[in-house]
């Protein structure tokens, strides 16, 4: 009998040999100079989060022409358009994001040399913004049906807490099968969801002078000792098999107040990141991180209020190991595998993940996140893509798109 993640796997290489799709995947060889010039084209069209309007728009019109069906835009600026099935098979969203994190004023203008292109949002995720549109009209190209329907989603604000998915999902009437967020670089698989908290603590006194301040209730001083007690509190060992990355983790990020040199402040402040990979330790750590801060103002005798983030409801969500033998991931592994790039490592699948994959994972729809082309420094000036790497890419989506939705 086989492993349960091997029957969990829906992609035959055979699949590939089929006339309709190996029309489709022709046509993307034949396409590759057109798709490369297009995706320069796409990310030289500004984005930032909560102004995607000039993207969402170029999206639509691409919709349209693609002959999708219930075509929309919503409030948030996401855009979703629908390739229906034949029937009998299940529906799956691909979803790739047109924001990036960079302001309006950013430089954006890609350079290229060779086979490297370079800018701000090149990879993150205009690529892979391009290869999913570029899928959908390869499926067109080759005629290939499947049974269940494909779900286009160029959603918003995914930068800035996934808030567009978060409205999509909840909104938009569709309850899709499946969830794919085309949105890490081609040699990662993630079928996590990070759980992320942000506070921000505030402390306040009536304030006085300097030549009054000795021993008087001091908001400065109770920011100094909370941040240090926080950084005191003990912390589960880092999980394995993540990378670079150590968590759970918590981080203070920014901090400030005060208005001059020579008094106390009325209010000072301190901002905290918290991240774990499951809802008990971050529920645990996140009681710890606000009983030490309000502790702290209560034996300094300042006033305190805090603020909390959008925060995430992952109590619908699976279990580790089902979510990681879930068909949506093991067949994602394994087309990822099959097109990526000769000479590199195998891609193991990480139970992580900050994309709009979160939301689908916290309300139960099985979902995993890919991604499309090799890309560097994503969130950096200095971002950069290797240009070929498209290609693969999206005959690897392609693959994942008829695999999941013929079955
Ligand atoms: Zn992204």
């Amino acid at each position: 009998m086989l492993p349960l993640s091997a029957q969990n796997n829906w992609f035959q290489p055979s699949l590939l040999q089929q006339p309709a799709i190996a029309k489709a995947l022709q046509s993307i060889d034949d396409r590759s100079t057109g798709i490369i010039d297009e995706w320069i084209r796409l990310v030289e069209i500004p984005a930032p989060s909560g102004k995607e309007q000039a993207r969402a728009r170029y999206i639509r019109a691409e919709m349209e022409k693609l002959g999708l069906t219930d075509i929309r835009e919503d409030k948030m600026l996401n855009v979703s358009g629908v390739r229906k099935g034949t029937g009998g098979g299940p529906s799956v969203v691909f979803a790739a994001h047109t924001d990036t994190v960079f302001p309006d004023t950013t430089p954006i203008k890609v350079r290229r040399e060779g086979n490297i292109l370079t800018a701000p949002g090149i990879g993150d995720d205009t690529s892979n913004l391009m290869a999913t549109l570029e899928m959908f009209r390869a499926l067109n190209r080759g005629g290939v049906k499947t049974k269940g329907d494909l779900i286009f989603l160029a959603s918003s604000q995914e930068e800035v807490g996934l808030p567009g998915a978060k409205f999509w999902l909840e909104n938009s009437g569709y309850k899709p099968d499946m969830f794919v967020a085309v949105d890490l670089g081609a040699n990662q698989v993630f079928y996590g969801a990070f759980r992320i908290t942000l506070f921000k603590f505030f402390y306040t006194s009536p304030g006085a002078h300097t030549l009054e301040s000795r021993g008087a209730p001091s908001p400065s001083k109770a920011v100094a000792k909370a941040i240090s007690a926080l950084y005191e509190l003990p912390l589960p060992p880092a999980a394995p098999g993540l990378d670079t990355f150590k968590l759970p983790v918590l981080n203070v990020g920014m901090l400030g107040g005060g208005t001059v040199v020579n008094a106390i402040p009325r209010e000072a402040w301190f901002t905290v990141d918290l991240r774990s990979l499951d809802s008990t330790t971050q529920d645990t750590l996140a009681t710890a991180v606000v009983s030490t801060a309000k502790q702290v103002a209560e034996r300094e005798g300042v006033g305190f209020r805090s603020e909390t983030g959008m925060a995430i409801d992952y109590s619908k969500a699976r279990p580790q190991a089902e979510r990681r033998n879930l068909p949506v991931v093991q067949t994602a592994l394994a087309t990822s595998n099959y097109f990526r790039k000769a000479g590199t490592p195998e891609i193991s699948p990480a139970d992580v993940g900050s994309t709009d994959a979160n939301i689908a994972i916290a309300m139960g729809i099985p979902a995993v996140a890919v991604g499309t082309v090799l890309e560097h420094l994503p969130h950096r000036l200095e971002e950069f893509a290797e240009a070929d790497s498209i290609v693969p890419g999206i005959k690897s989506l392609l693959a994942l798109a008829v695999s999941l939705t013929t079955h």
